[in-house]
């Protein structure tokens, strides 16, 4: 059996009974000649999956081309803002993947709710520095299209990062972060975020209390630094860019796209910058015992997918060795 995600229940801004019945009707009249017959209801990027991991709860939404913004609360940390719902608003870091829509349009509106509602720090959104003075001038020129002044406008934080780069969270010290580059079809980054602390030398475990007192007085570097993989994401990516940053494996969770998953969709996959479910299946296989994560959750797929068929296609292509820790972000 698979791990199960949950969907929020509750929320607001779900109609759920209603989805049912309307959005079906919509959805053909909107696709109007193509062919789509799997899909038995639209997906909804405000209503929010729930998975449990050992590092933190995290909740989002991510299906290619509506939105993926995927939050993880304990480490006050975002991954893409294609979608800002309240529950966004008290997330100090937000790291930018790449510059795809989906992924990045509601950072303004993360940055305007938060002042709106009375949050006084700014959050600090991190992305690829390749991507960041484009973001600069399409930052304001959002500002200047809502009628703000140039007297008034003020940038938000913004903070470019580079690949190999490991810096502490801004308002975390004891969370780095540190991107690296995988391939899609516009410059794109994943990242690692690690939890620091300083150990113990081995040399010194079995010192007591006074020894390990004396040393210190006499200033001899007594412990070293760890940095401990919690989280890798990879945001969108080849199939490939898995093996690439095989490092991601050693992380309690990793968080990976499958946008496609049927059979004669590998090269379509390819071409479009995107993993096939085949390439995970291959990058699982490869790596073996190696792979250290306890959950491996799996985001992104195409919006032409129902619920069913994805579960159903993950229980077919997914070796039985690593099933449980796989999950479904939907
Ligand atoms: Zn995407
Ligand atoms: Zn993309």
């Amino acid at each position: 059996m698979f791990s199960k995600s949950s969907s929020a229940k509750g929320c607001f801004f779900v109609f759920r009974k209603r989805s049912v019945i309307f959005y079906p009707t919509l959805f053909a009249k909107l696709s109007c000649g193509k062919k789509v017959n799997e899909n038995k209801y639209i997906h909804n990027a405000l209503r929010q999956i729930h998975v449990d991991t050992p590092c933190s709860p995290i909740s989002g939404f991510s299906i290619s081309g509506l939105a993926t913004y995927i939050q993880i609360p304990e480490l006050d940390f975002c991954i893409d803002m294609g979608e800002c719902p309240l529950s966004a608003i008290p997330l100090d870091h937000v790291f930018l993947t790449h510059a795809h829509g989906d992924h990045a349009r509601c950072l303004m509106r993360h940055h305007s709710l938060r002042k709106m509602m009375g949050v006084e720090r700014d959050s600090v959104y991190y992305m690829p520095e390749n991507i960041s003075e484009n973001a600069r001038e399409w930052i304001k020129a959002e500002a200047m299209f809502e009628g703000v002044s140039e007297a008034k406008f003020r940038y938000p934080e913004i903070e470019p990062v580079t690949a190999g780069n490991r810096q502490f969270l801004r308002y975390r010290k004891e969370i780095a972060f540190e991107p690296f580059e995988v391939k899609h079809s516009i410059p794109a980054m994943g990242g690692t975020l690690y939890f620091y602390k300083k150990k113990l030398k081995d040399e010194y475990l079995g010192k007591s209390a006074t020894e390990i007192i004396e040393l210190r007085k006499n200033g001899v570097e007594i412990t070293r630094e760890v940095y401990e993989p919690l989280v890798s994401f990879m945001g969108d990516c080849l199939g490939e860019s898995l093996l690439d940053n095989s490092h991601v494996f050693q992380s309690k969770v990793l968080i990976t796209e499958c946008t496609f998953l049927d059979e004669g969709e590998e090269a379509m996959s390819k071409k479009k910058g995107h993993s096939h479910l085949k390439d995970i299946v291959n990058a699982l296989n490869e790596l073996g015992d190696e792979i250290k994560c306890e959950k491996i959750i799996l985001s992104h797929f195409s919006m032409k997918y129902s619920e069913r068929h994805i579960r159903d296609a993950l229980d077919k292509g997914i070796p039985d060795k690593f099933k449980e820790k796989i999950v479904a972000f939907i």
